[in-house]
């Protein structure tokens, strides 16, 4: 089944009496060649496991399932899962479980199902939710070689940003924390059915094995960048002493023992930087 045929797709969607919820970011790829040059570029190889999120109608699941020796769907939307048995019937490297991501315990996951493999994270995000799974991916510090993830092209710059530049926010430094980022290639809002508003970008995060900074305590340290991101183009102390319940007072002096000056903007700061302020604040 050609599942880049719309006509296709919309006939199997609507024997199964599917239609397209907005909330749950259900635009399905119907470009022929974004799906193969995603399952690609991920680098997935004959050996390898993956893990999906949301297959939809499966278009990608099967570009994965050509290339891996398995494939882990995770799929929050109960309805898809009669379209799935039918669309991935000649799948039998796929496994489809019904559950929202977020609240997935991916690294049992991995245990259960990829044993002694490689494992790869591909997918078309639900963009409603990119931030959050972005982080929880790389927060749970799964052992997976690469995450190779379709998002909203805003949200590809802030992911792919360089921290201290003008694109930085706090998920930046985030994510450059645990993983290195690049963009890998774009994708216009007509390759989707239905048609998003904005364009997207697919890009890939590879884990880091040492964070970039010594970070004696991570908690704080993220605390920290959050507060300081908070009020955006604006100083950074506005936001240190609102979001840490300190007085401006405390946060300029922790500024100047940090070496930076008081006006400074939180989207200007190094990742070294944030490190000496957090340090600074929590002397
Ligand atoms: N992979 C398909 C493609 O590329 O055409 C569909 C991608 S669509 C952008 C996002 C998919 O994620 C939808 O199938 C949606 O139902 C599913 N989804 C939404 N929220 C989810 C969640 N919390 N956990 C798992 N899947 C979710």
């Amino acid at each position: 089944m050609d599942l880049t045929d719309i006509t296709t797709v919309k006939r199997v969607l609507s024997r199964h009496g599917f239609t397209f919820s907005k909330s749950l970011g259900q635009n399905f790829i119907t470009d022929p060649t974004v799906c193969p040059k995603m399952a690609d570029l991920c680098g997935v190889s004959a050996g390898a496991g993956v893990i999906e999120i949301g297959p939809g109608c499966g278009v990608l699941t099967v570009e994965l399932a050509k290339r891996a020796a398995k494939v882990v769907t995770i799929e929050l939307d109960a309805r898809l899962l009669p379209v799935l048995a039918e669309t991935l019937d000649g799948c039998r490297n796929v496994e489809v479980v019904n559950a929202d991501v977020l609240k997935t315990d991916l690294a049992a996951l991995i245990e259960e199902h990829f044993a002694g493999m490689p494992v790869y994270v591909c997918a078309n995000l639900p963009y409603y939710i990119t931030s959050p799974v972005v982080m929880y991916l790389l927060q749970s510090r799964l052992p997976v070689e690469n995450i190779t993830v379709m998002v909203q092209k805003e949200a590809a710059d802030r992911l792919c940003a360089k921290v201290g530049e003008r694109d930085s926010g706090a998920v930046t430094v985030a994510v450059n924390y645990y993983a290195t980022a690049e963009k890998l290639f774009g994708v216009g809002k007509g390759s989707f059915t239905p048609a998003p508003k904005v364009d997207s970008e697919v890009i890939r995060l590879t884990p880091r094995r040492e964070p970039p900074v010594a970070i004696a305590d991570e908690k704080r340290f993220f605390s920290v960048v959050r507060s300081a991101f908070s009020q955006r183009r604006k100083t950074a102390v506005n936001g240190l002493s609102s979001g840490l319940s300190l007085s401006k007072d405390r946060v300029a002096a922790a500024l100047e023992a940090a070496g930076l000056p008081v006006s400074v903007r939180a989207e200007t700061l190094s990742m070294e930087q944030l490190a000496r302020l957090t340090d600074a604040l929590f002397e």
